[in-house]
């Protein structure tokens, strides 16, 4: 147990976190390019804030959170999301009370109690945008496009959007009338989660993965059909503007999604070489959140976006990553008593902004030599010797096997050269 992580949990090592700043170096670029700001909200919150927002009968509330008591006494959950912190962090700093939209992204590990598998975990991490305060169906158009233009700008071909409307709590009214009467005659089928939430919230029902519910669920009464005309207007103006700018979908008639925020627009972003767990993006409107937690009737669009699986999609699509970064120069000795010049050389290349390393073993110059190689440097340089008494050192270009004799004085400069040469 001590040297196993948490189940669900893993580290990232070296090689495989310079992919991760890669996706995030690519994700600050995208939303630079779109406007976002970024927003660092804490890893955990009130539990209350996401029992009211993400919703009592939804399985990340019912089943899912890392909920725990902190020695003052209070409730406190690890985010398993972070919309909710998001409009909550709008609120406290009266954000509403500016320029609207409030436009801002955020990055980061999430916590959910879900059954771990490929592409599943309990700690994972999510990017995700929020466009709080305006109403204009351009927006909800605009985040499925930042999403597109991101998978797409890394790579990721294929992707399919599936969109839909979930209505507003009026036309919803009539919907949840009619989704109602149908679960009733089917019963049966509904596992014991279900029939508890068809109360509550039946439309939770068309979220569920059990087996009994999922059968039911294709021949279940429509939202799309219900949806007044505002909603119905909001969704059309929608599609006209996904169609403007080329980004494809599929309606998906089906698609509620499993937070209850959500309010019209929902989407879902899939990659289909991801075996079971094909969901990259979801995101919607929800434009009663804001105002559940307190603050004024507020509208609001976003996405979360599960990077875990992205990272997954890009390495079996067969996109490139970068790899973890090797140093320009390492450093050898000839004798062990060369090793306080070979650390004070060391210490005034990385000064000098030379990334650099050298031998810590005290072994022999060919072990050295071959340790050097391993490291991919670029140079390898010999201190001691001859070439040390004539204040020099041995330089050797590892890419092309030439070795010369730099005095200690120019060597910053000949690398300098060198290494501008090489990269060209
Ligand atoms: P959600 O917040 O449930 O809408 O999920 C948004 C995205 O986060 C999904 O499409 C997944 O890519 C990712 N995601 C959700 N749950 C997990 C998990 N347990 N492990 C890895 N990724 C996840």
């Amino acid at each position: 147990m001590l040297t196993t992580a948490p189940r669900g949990t893993r580290d990232i090592l070296p090689e495989e976190a310079a992919k991760w700043r890669y996706l995030e170096d690519n994700i600050r670029e995208c939303c630079r390019l779109y406007g976002y700001g970024e927003l660092r909200p804490p890893l955990f919150e009130h539990t209350e804030l996401f029992q009211r927002s993400v919703g009592e009968a939804t399985d990340i509330v019912e089943k899912e959170m890392y909920t725990f008591e902190d020695r003052g006494g209070r409730s406190i959950t690890l985010r398993p999301e972070a919309t909710a912190s998001t409009v909550r962090a709008y609120l406290e700093h009266n954000l509403y009370a500016g320029p609207q939209p409030v436009k801002l992204y955020y990055m980061g590990p999430m916590f959910r109690y879900d059954r771990p598998q490929a592409g599943r975990y309990r700690q994972f991490s999510q990017f995700g945008v929020e466009a709080i305060g305006v109403q204009d169906p351009a927006i909800d158009a605009e985040v499925i496009a930042l999403a597109l233009d991101l998978c797409m700008h890394l790579g990721l071909k294929d992707l399919a959007v599936e969109l839909n409307s979930i209505g507003c709590p009026t036309c919803r009214k009539e919907y949840r009338q009619a989704l109602l009467m149908y679960l009733s005659e089917h019963k049966d089928k509904l596992c014991q989660t279900c029939l508890g939430r068809m109360e509550r919230n039946p439309l939770r029902v068309l979220d569920c993965k059990e087996e009994g519910c999922r059968t039911l669920t294709t021949a279940v009464p429509q939202m799309l059909q219900y949806l007044c005309t505002e909603c119905a207007e909001h969704f059309q103006a929608l599609q006209r503007c996904l169609e403007a700018v080329g980004a494809r979908y599929t309606l998906n008639p089906a698609m509620v999604r499993g937070l209850d925020y959500y309010t019209k627009t929902v989407f879902e972003i899939t990659w289909s070489g991801l075996g079971a767990q094909t969901a990259i993006c979801g995101g919607g409107r929800y434009d009663g959140l804001v105002e559940e937690c307190g603050g004024p009737p507020t509208p609001g669009v976003g996405f979360a976006m599960g990077l875990d699986r992205l990272l997954l999609a890009l390495e079996q699509s067969g996109v490139t990553l970068p790899t973890a970064s090797k140093p320009a120069v390492y450093i050898t000795t000839v004798s062990k008593d060369d090793n306080q010049e070979a650390f004070t050389l060391l210490t005034t290349l990385r000064r000098a902004g030379i990334s650099a390393d050298k031998d810590y073993r005290q072994a022999s110059l060919r072990a050295q030599l071959k340790a050097a190689n391993r490291s991919g440097c670029h140079f390898a340089i010999i201190v001691g010797g001859e070439e040390l008494e004539r204040g020099a050192v041995a330089v050797r270009n590892m890419i092309s096997g030439e070795q010369k004799e730099v005095k200690q004085e120019q060597l910053i400069e000949v690398l300098y050269e060198s290494l501008k040469e090489d990269a060209r």
